[in-house]
């Protein structure tokens, strides 16, 4: 009707005509009841929704497993007591769902999964072919079982294991499915970490790429994020001494740790206390350890000078200010103490500048700034617990140890190994002093060997490495 036609239209502005008149007038008759005959026969007709979208819309319409299992289950159900109905059966009517309607819905789902993701494998196999080549489950050795399912093949084939864990279902790691499934294991093993979880789930499935899925649920889990959260604390700018190359120690951090107990020349006397002064280069990692046998300043000018002798001079030393120490029942806050001391710490100083030596203290209440020999306390710290446990040793057997020890904390490497076999050995602390790391094995000297048969000699070598 046309918009005008409309507004014009009496029924519009005042209704039926007989609403005007008085109540006599109104119409009496009621409405026809309709005749069976003439109703319209229509036919059911089921109709089936197709999604889009690259995954199935069951898939993405649920956020727990088990819904999304039980609704298929009830379509399931409905289905076929429809047609049980078509041929004179009975229906069932059940209020429960039963594991048998459960396990039903579940094989349908995995089949919906495997046809989504891996529909040529499936075709290669149901032509009797094998799985192409450039198929990233190829390696997986894939098979159809009688369900009609991609299960893994393996080599396991007659070990004891159970059927389900020796060819577990296969499934894409990047399906929704999947994420459902990993989810529901993670809640089911109460938080459980990802190797609990992939071991747990391979006993049924196989997820592939099912580390990175895992690590993922973990991530965007609330609970495990609020109870062990990844706190990425933003780092400050590395200060000019770390980053601009010069020779080793030429910019040293210098700590103490301890203390450590010595045996006593006299099997009678008891242990005497001793503590060990750490030396880190800024630039090169390497580290020194001295065993100073107080926290006098004496002392410490004394391991100073040994350390000098040994490693040369360096420009800058930079040291903790004993300030972060206070309150702390640290057996190191005299130390500190003194240097806090105005006139100790100027003993020190002017002892460092007649050797060109200029000495800096960190900021007060900025331990972070002294990171770099904290971390190497720790590291010494480790070894020496570790090695030492509770024996008790001399003077000379510590000394012996801590060079091991600096020996262990200068052969690390710099940077992380890498997983590739062809790559050159790693870079330590101990090449900026000998070229090597302090616990490679030493190349033979060939300088006194003919050119003309260098080629023999190596052969020989090879040969001996073999036995
Ligand atoms: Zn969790």
């Amino acid at each position: 009707m046309h918009v005008n036609a409309f507004l014009e239209s009496k029924l519009w502005s005042s209704g039926s005509e007989w609403l005007s008149k008085s109540e006599e007038n109104w119409p009496r008759e009621s409405p026809l009841e309709p005749v069976p005959e003439e109703l319209m026969e229509r036919e059911t007709v089921a109709a089936g929704a197709t999604c889009s979208g690259k995954y199935n819309a069951i898939f993405t319409r649920y956020s727990h497993f088990n819904k999304m299992l039980r609704v298929v289950a009830w379509i399931s159900r409905f289905r076929r007591n429809c047609q049980s109905r078509r041929l004179g059966q009975p229906s069932c009517l059940n209020a429960t769902l039963t594991v048998e309607e459960l396990e039903r819905s579940k094989g349908l789902l995995l089949r919906l999964v495997q046809s989504e993701s891996y529909l040529q494998e499936i075709k290669d196999l149901h032509t009797g072919k094998l799985v192409s080549p450039r198929s990233t489950v190829r390696a997986l050795n894939p098979f159809q079982d009688e369900q009609g399912l991609l299960r893994v093949g393996g080599r396991l084939q007659h070990s004891n294991e159970p059927y389900e864990s020796k060819h577990p279902i296969l499934i894409p790691g990047n399906h929704p499915f999947t994420k459902l499934l990993a989810r529901h294991y993670h809640h089911k093993l109460l938080h459980g970490g990802p190797r609990l979880m992939l071991a747990v789930i391979r006993e049924q499935y196989w997820p592939v790429n099912g580390k990175r899925l895992l690590h993922g649920i973990i991530r965007s889990c609330y609970n495990c994020t609020r109870t062990n959260p990844t706190v990425k604390q933003p780092m400050g700018q590395l200060p000019y001494a770390r980053v601009t190359p010069s020779r080793a120690f030429s910019n040293t951090g210098v700590d103490y740790c301890g203390p450590v107990y010595l045996r006593a020349p006299h099997r009678k006397a008891a242990p005497t206390k001793a503590y060990i002064c750490v030396f880190v280069c800024f630039s090169t990692k390497a580290t020194h350890l001295e065993l100073v046998g107080d926290l006098s300043t004496a002392a410490f000018m004394s391991a100073l000078r040994r350390f000098i002798a040994r490693r040369g001079k360096p420009s800058h030393i930079h040291s903790d200010n004993g300030r972060n120490f206070i309150g702390a029942r640290n057996e190191l806050h005299e130390i500190y103490r003194r240097l806090q001391n105005q006139s100790e710490l100027n003993h020190i100083t002017n002892t460092c500048a007649t050797e060109g030596i200029r000495w800096h203290l960190i900021p007060p209440k900025a331990p972070n700034f002294g990171g770099l020999w904290e971390s190497a306390v720790k590291i010494a710290k480790r070894h020496l617990q570790r090695q030492l446990r509770n024996s008790l040793l001399n003077f000379e057997e510590m000394v012996s140890v801590l060079a091991q020890i600096e020996a262990c904390m200068n052969s690390r490497p710099l940077a992380p190994l890498a997983e590739d076999t062809s790559d050159l050995s790693a870079l330590t602390p101990a090449h900026f002093f000998i070229g090597c790391s302090l616990h490679s094995i030493p190349d033979p000297n060939l300088r006194d060997i003919p050119l003309n048969r260098l080629d023999r000699f190596q052969r020989l070598q090879e040969k001996a490495q073999q036995f």
